[in-house]
């Protein structure tokens, strides 16, 4: 059989280890995740009961256009229903993305190290992938500029980056929007926002009406803590939606994520105390990583990516020997960095506490 000539080589992403192999493969009973970018307060207690109702309709197809989601997000962000697009979560709206403008003979331009699901999904379309490496660990939005051509369809903007953390400011991305051209799309992948905390941070919802061209994502999988059900959204100019829906499946997102977001993003609340929650944490390890004297950048997010000094894949290793699941940056890019997910108070002590104990040569 013959694939696709530009699968074949494709790398198959590495998620981050799952608790209950690294329990079996080491015989350890306790461990702590802070691979993922999990939310370690869970999600709101009003998603569990909204769940339950939808559990007697499992044999009815979900609302294909999610409207009572569509309608919740619409009036929570101010905008249009028809600004909105729903995805098995944002990942599928990445998939999506390259799906409608991408194909053999044009580009894409992104940063690197990134989020590896532009490179990919752009690779399976037969794009051209053009990578311009971050400056100080930020996107270098002008050195980007010049790199786009009258083939380039898309750019892609993380912000805060996954796995850096470091944020674009508004007058970057203002700056960078008016010089693109209105036929490239600009995707800004938001999934960490709603834990940014810095003042210079765009509110590009306030952009869309100037840049029909920029196309925002978003997900229920960080900060709201759903990160089982799959469901992400989009927030564009109409035009664009409807390029996704074309290429959408029609059930693409399922009842129980549907009924599962409506609830979460009704408790502000939780979301409010999780972003405090994660500030405190991300101080936490910054103090922790001043005393060790190891260099980090500064985070948005709810991570942080830590220069070791060492091999990151042997000090990912020597910390899952003692119950912690960190990510290695050597998949990431950051061959001597890990990126440590902010946890609970708890779950960082127990965290810095073996960081330490490996740095200091006890179990590398
Ligand atoms: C986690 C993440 C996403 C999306 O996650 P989904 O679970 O697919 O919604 C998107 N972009 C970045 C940068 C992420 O880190």
């Amino acid at each position: 059989m013959l694939p696709k000539k530009q699968i074949v080589d494709l790398p198959v992403y590495q998620p981050g280890k799952p608790i209950e192999e690294v329990k079996r493969e080491l015989g350890l009973d306790s461990i702590i995740k802070l691979a993922s970018n999990e939310n370690p307060f869970g999600s709101s207690p009003e998603v569990q009961p909204a769940i339950l109702k939808e559990l007697s309709q499992l044999a009815i197809y979900p609302d294909g256009a999610a409207m009572e989601l569509r309608e919740a997000v619409s009036s929570f962000l101010d905008v249009k229903g028809e600004q909105l697009v729903f995805g098995n979560g944002s990942d599928e709206l990445c998939m999506l993305t390259s799906r409608a403008y991408l194909q053999p003979g044009t580009n894409t331009v992104m940063a690197v190290p990134t989020f590896s699901v532009y490179k990919t999904t752009a690779t399976v379309e037969g794009a051209e992938v053009i990578e311009v490496p971050l400056k100080d660990g930020v996107h270098d939005l002008p050195a980007m500029l010049e790199k786009i051509d009258e083939n380039t369809r898309i750019v892609w903007v993380c912000n805060p980056n996954n796995p850096s953390g470091t944020i674009n400011s508004k007058d970057e991305v203002v700056s960078f929007l008016k010089q693109v051209p209105e036929t490239t799309l600009v995707v800004l992948d938001e999934a960490y926002c709603e834990y940014v905390t810095n003042d210079a941070y765009p509110n590009s919802l306030s952009l869309l009406p100037d840049f029909p061209n920029v196309l925002i994502l978003r997900t229920f999988s960080k900060i709201y803590g759903l990160a089982a059900l799959r469901i992400g959204y989009g927030v564009a100019d109409p035009a664009i939606i409807d390029k996704l829906n074309r290429v959408r499946e029609p059930f693409n997102t399922s009842r129980i994520a549907q009924a599962a977001a409506i609830a979460a993003l009704k408790d502000q609340e939780f979301v409010k105390k999780c972003r405090e929650e994660n500030a405190k944490g991300r101080e936490q390890f910054y103090k922790a990583f001043d005393e060790m004297g190891l260099s980090y950048y500064p985070s948005e997010g709810n991570f942080v990516l830590v220069d070791t000094g060492k091999n990151g894949n042997d000090i990912f290793n020597a910390l899952l020997r003692k119950g912690v699941i960190v990510r290695s940056g050597v998949a990431l890019g950051f061959p001597t960095g890990i990126r440590v997910t902010v946890g609970s108070t708890e779950q960082n002590d127990t965290f810095i506490g073996a960081f330490r104990e490996v740095l200091e040569g006890r179990g590398v």
